[in-house]
């Protein structure tokens, strides 16, 4: 059951397979939800249950993929000709898949021109061999405004048969009158457990994979991404903060340069501390299941030292501490005074 491939992601899965049993696919669908969560692949799993080959079980229509004949295999492997990706100009060029008009440098939008040869060009010719064609914009909130009007037309008449995936981190990013005309499909940040569950499936070792889960917030993708070398620096990072001196303010100076040289760490390291704090909370709920394992002696002691609204309190500088990071305030400013609070209150 390909559809299975999904994880956590059960109420748009369960949408998608009704309105395939019912034979009453909407023409346009906004798939809108984080990064790395299933959405392309929900997106070619419909391609695939749709123009499956092998018979439904009860005579009905299919709700699901078999993922081995021709045409499952044939989309799987992005070759089906009624299975149309578009994605961002520079990508499809660099794939091979597309020119650039007037040999230009390819962009990094999805351009009007790669709009106008799907729907007046692709789209205007007959099916090939495919009960249902369509076409997958992915991400389609990297087209440009002239590129979303050159798609508003056949949102508005869609061709027979055909189903048009706009696959959306931002949807609210898209111009209003391209998201109306859409089915919206929320997909959600999926579960840390899920993530670890899914990490470890594919051989990671299980305290690695749930600080990667921890750290990856809701994304199978970007947990994917996190080499072991980053999670081990990232976990050192969060018990050399666990055990720094509230006395010794010139080693919680140093620690805020040693980790303000990088946003993006400084900022994985937030989340970190963040999933790290609740742990403790936990730890002093009399949880037994930690999320960070591999820190399990750092939390039992911050636990045993630490009233529990010190802990919460601590939480709360973390987290805006990630919030003034993502306004671009110095990460080594930022780390200096969520310790300057941490140790001194109200920094
Ligand atoms: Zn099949």
């Amino acid at each position: 059951m390909p559809f299975s491939e999904l994880i956590a992601q059960d109420r748009a899965v369960s949408s998608l397979r009704s309105a395939l049993r019912r034979g009453a696919l909407h023409h346009a669908y906004l798939f809108g939800g984080p990064e790395g969560v299933g959405k392309a692949t929900a997106a070619r799993l419909l391609a695939q249950a749709a123009n499956c080959e092998v018979p439904a079980p009860a005579g009905g229509l299919r709700d699901d993929a078999c993922g081995a004949c021709a045409p499952c295999r044939k989309i799987a492997r992005g070759v089906h000709p009624d299975v149309l990706l578009l994605q961002e100009e520079r990508v499809m060029a660099k794939a091979g898949r597309w020119d650039p008009k007037g040999g230009r440098t390819p962009s990094k939008d999805i351009v009007v021109d790669q709009v106008r040869d799907v729907v007046d060009r692709r789209l205007a010719m007959k099916r090939f061999e495919g009960r249902r064609r369509f076409v997958i914009l992915d991400p389609a909130d990297a087209m440009n405004p002239q590129a979303q009007n050159a798609l508003l037309k056949t949102l508005e008449e869609p061709p027979e048969a055909t189903t048009l995936v706009l696959v959306a981190a931002s949807p609210d990013a898209l111009l209003p009158t391209i998201r109306s005309r859409c089915l919206r499909v929320p997909f959600a940040p999926l579960p840390a457990a899920a993530v670890a569950a899914r990490l470890e499936a594919g051989g990671r070792p299980a305290a690695e994979a749930r600080l990667a889960a921890a750290l990856a917030g809701g994304s199978l993708s970007r947990a994917l991404a996190l080499d072991a070398e980053t999670l081990a620096a990232e976990r050192d990072a969060v018990l050399a903060a666990a055990t720094l001196d509230p006395g010794d303010a010139a080693a919680w100076l140093a620690f805020a340069r040693d980790h303000g040289d990088d946003r993006e760490a400084a900022a994985e390291l937030c989340a970190l501390l963040a999933v790290w704090l609740r742990d403790v909370l936990a730890a002093q709920a009399g949880a037994a299941d930690v999320a960070l394992g591999d820190l399990a002696d750092a939390t039992r002691r911050a636990a045993a030292a630490l009233a529990p609204a010190e802990v919460l309190r601590r939480r709360e500088e973390v987290q805006t501490t990630a919030a003034a990071l993502r306004q671009n305030a110095s990460p080594t400013l930022a780390l200096e005074r969520m310790l300057i609070a941490w140790f001194h209150g109200r920094g």
